[in-house]
């Protein structure tokens, strides 16, 4: 099982991968990727967890991508309203998605920059 993820974006907790945030207990802002200081009011942070729910709040679709990257695929910025963050994510597909549509966190696998697979994180439609 492939086990490699970058620790300050993906944290595993009971088998399952959280997002890795930082949350500003001065002014209460969260930071998605995950700072030291808050560029808010300059203080220190605390690492935190996101919820793995949120919405779709913008995204676009990619017709022509990176070498080795299968198009078309979407991006964009999904919402997490427990954290009141938004969190910039590859989605799962690229059809039939609409703002406001409710996603989940979900895990996949990419090859990094040194050419070696990892877990990473995308956001999937939640159909009921
Ligand atoms: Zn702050």
């Amino acid at each position: 099982m492939l086990m490699n993820y970058n620790p300050r974006i993906l944290k595993k907790v009971n088998d399952e991968f959280r997002l890795v945030a930082s949350s500003c207990k001065s002014c209460n802002k969260t930071f998605f990727p995950k700072v030291d200081i808050c560029t808010n009011c300059g203080n220190k942070t605390e690492e935190i967890l996101l919820d793995t729910k949120g919405i779709l709040y913008s995204y676009t679709i990619a017709r022509v991508g990176p070498l080795g990257y299968q198009t078309p695929y979407a991006f964009g910025f999904v919402y997490i309203p427990k954290n009141d963050v938004l969190v910039y994510s590859l989605l799962t597909e690229y059809e039939n998605l609409s703002i406001g549509m409710e996603m989940e966190l979900v895990t996949c696998e990419i090859t990094n920059e040194n050419g070696q697979k990892e877990v990473f994180y995308k956001f999937k439609p939640v159909r009921l």
